[in-house]
């Protein structure tokens, strides 16, 4: 693994997002100058950059602009959200993040970025091999023949190309992680674009005790999930390290949307019962990362538990919601 200089110049773009949010706190805690981009400021936290502009990045003018005077990128900003919203938004998923991504990648070319990092997804595996809820961990060669679930995956496979090629053709050093369900707290869990973490912390905390939520599908679709903190340190050591292909950052324990309620019902402590709709979108069956690549090519793992993890998730959710 190459060590690199702290003593640098970084961007983070989706600063105003959830992982963009942490991801600044951890480079600015690591000693680095943070400039931070998004069309929006945090909404839960005061940002922690050096600089922060709001800027909108589907235009290549303004990655041009924010690109300058950087030594490297985290490129995070996307128009995204839960399986509820990318399953409805088509055309203005594919549309947004195709710009922001090839605006970017030229932009920090041109400005002669030593390193960029791009965000990609588990989104991008192919739906047959995520037809059942017990499946196999998805190894990085998964993605192939592709076949992703929707068009947010495809999107994300065109980028991880493109980053592919940048190096091939003009030696620009790209670094992708593909993110398994990050959760954790300081992420959005409401209006639309949560995900199923923050969904049910969201549920439970608002019920009343004793009291019912709906889940949606029939609760035995399955997911991995991987706390935020695991997440930064697996960014981290990949934008560190010399590996120049896809690594699957997430966690390889396996729960069904069921085990992962009754977990928040029980951190809780209210007596809450579980009614399905399976009218709501589930998304592929089942998911799971493996993890045998990440291990051996930067010695990592998660290390915080599933209970830990949605304790702090949850405990924040409902302080929030307190706010209101
Ligand atoms: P997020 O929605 O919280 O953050 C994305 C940020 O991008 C938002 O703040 C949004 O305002 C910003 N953005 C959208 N359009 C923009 C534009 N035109 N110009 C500038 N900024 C714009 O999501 P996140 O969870 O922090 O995800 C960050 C990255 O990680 C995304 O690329 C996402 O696709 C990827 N990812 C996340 C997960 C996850 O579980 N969180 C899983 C897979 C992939």
């Amino acid at each position: 693994m190459i060590k690199r200089d702290k003593n640098k110049r970084v961007l983070v773009t989706g600063a105003g997002g959830f992982t963009g949010s942490h991801l600044v706190r951890h480079l600015i805690e690591k000693g680095y100058w943070v400039r931070g981009i998004d069309i929006k400021h945090p909404e839960f936290w005061e940002t922690k950059a050096h600089e922060f502009k709001i800027l909108d990045l589907r235009k290549l003018e303004n990655c041009l602009k924010v690109t300058k005077g950087v030594d490297e990128v985290y490129n995070l900003a996307a128009n995204m959200g839960g399986i509820g919203f990318i399953t409805d938004v088509k055309a203005e998923v594919m549309r947004d993040n195709v710009l922001i991504n090839t605006h970017m990648l030229e932009a920090a070319r041109q400005n002669k970025v030593s390193r960029y990092f791009f965000s990609s997804s588990a989104c991008v595996y192919a739906t047959y091999k995520q037809d059942k809820p017990d499946v196999a961990g998805l190894k990085e060669s998964d993605a192939y023949p592709a076949d992703p679930d929707n068009e947010y995956g495809w999107e994300k496979l065109f980028t991880e190309r493109l980053c592919k090629d940048y190096y091939l053709d003009f030696g620009f050093e790209t670094r992708v992680a593909r993110f398994h369900n990050i959760y954790g707290p300081y992420g959005t869990y409401k209006g639309g674009r949560e995900k199923s973490p923050a969904a049910l912390c969201r549920k439970v905390a608002m019920a009343n005790d004793p009291d019912e939520i709906i889940i949606w599908g029939d609760g035995k679709q399955t997911r991995s999930y991987c706390f935020i903190d695991d997440w930064f340190e697996g960014v981290y050591r990949l934008m560190q390290s010399d590996f120049r292909d896809p690594l699957n950052i997430g966690s390889e324990r396996m729960v069904t949307i069921d085990e992962l309620a009754d977990m928040i019902i029980k951190i809780s402590g209210k007596k809450i019962s579980k009614r399905y709709d399976t009218s709501k979108p589930q998304g592929v069956r089942g998911r799971n990362s493996d993890n045998t690549l990440v291990k051996k090519v930067l010695d990592w793992e998660p290390q915080i538990s599933l209970e830990e993890g949605l304790k702090r998730t949850y405990e924040w959710i409902e302080e929030e919601l307190k706010k209101k």
